[in-house]
């Protein structure tokens, strides 16, 4: 694959915390220029760590990259300041869906775009652009955060990592917690900004069923090791790799499914 084509390479990354605890233990994929791609994975599988690191927002959790490269549009990653990155195009939305409570929609998503030097007009049209793609953060603008349902808290946390206008939207885990309607919802309007923006889109996620129906690609991570890549298309259909790996049914056969 050429190096137009890929956007984020990530090469054989060990991580580890508190200097001792070993998180990730060789993590190589890559993502493509305008593709969906998912990050599937058990509860503690290294899925947050190695969106960290690509972030380079380790050492603020006592974390480091002992070895390995993450590039980022051929940039090293490991070397620049997250806020750097940002400015980059390279921008996360954290699990949790961080918002400021006590202030508004509108204000929660125009400190997203702070950190540019916008006019107003830019951000009036920006702002235009996040209603048009999540319309109930229209509906409730004025309203406190805090006051908004999870599922309109993750999408003003989305909205506000849009304001900095990405190239690349790393998001972990945007349905925990939500119901599957808004989680369908959340689904759409990522795919749109996909398909209509080309907003190139890293999404790890437990839910996989729903994570495959979007992605074009997938990787499944497994005790911090990248053990399958593939297309999300097939793995859809394939009972299999969705049992093994995905721990979704019944695991039944004692190998691996050829992938
Ligand atoms: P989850 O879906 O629960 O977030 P995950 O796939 O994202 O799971 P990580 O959170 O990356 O997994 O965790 C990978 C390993 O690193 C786990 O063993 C976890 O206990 C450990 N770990 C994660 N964060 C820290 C931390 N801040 N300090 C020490 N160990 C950590």
């Amino acid at each position: 694959m050429s190096n137009e084509t890929i956007l984020l390479d990530i090469k054989s990354v060990h991580a580890v915390y508190n200097k001792t605890i070993k998180a990730l233990n060789g993590v190589s994929f890559q993502l493509r220029r305008g593709e969906i791609l998912a990050l599937l994975g058990s509860n503690g599988a290294g899925k947050t760590t190695a969106l960290k690191a690509i972030s380079n927002l380790l050492p603020a959790e006592r974390g480091q990259v002992t070895s390995g490269t993450i590039r980022f549009e051929g940039r090293d990653v490991l070397s620049e300041k997250p806020a750097n990155l940002v400015r980059s195009g390279l921008v996360q939305v954290l699990e949790g869906r961080h918002c400021f409570k006590s202030l508004s929609v509108e204000e929660n998503l125009i400190s997203g775009g702070l950190g540019r030097s916008s006019s107003r007009r830019e951000i009036a049209a920006d702002l235009e652009h996040i209603y048009a793609i999540f319309p109930r953060l229209k509906e409730k603008r004025r309203t406190a955060s805090g006051l908004t349902s999870g599922g309109e808290q993750q999408m003003t946390a989305i909205g506000r990592a849009l304001m900095s206008r990405p190239r690349l939207l790393v998001l972990d885990e945007p349905s925990m917690g939500l119901a599957p309607l808004v989680i369908k919802d959340i689904f759409r309007s990522l795919k749109a900004l996909n398909r209509e923006d080309g907003l190139s889109i890293l999404v790890a996620e437990q839910n996989s069923t729903v994570a495959l129906q979007y992605a074009d690609h997938a990787t499944v991570i497994e005790n911090g090791v990248a053990v399958l890549s593939g297309s999300a298309a097939e793995w859809r259909s394939r009972d299999d790799i969705k049992a093994f790996y995905l721990g979704e049914g019944a695991a039944f056969a004692h190998d691996r499914p050829a992938a």
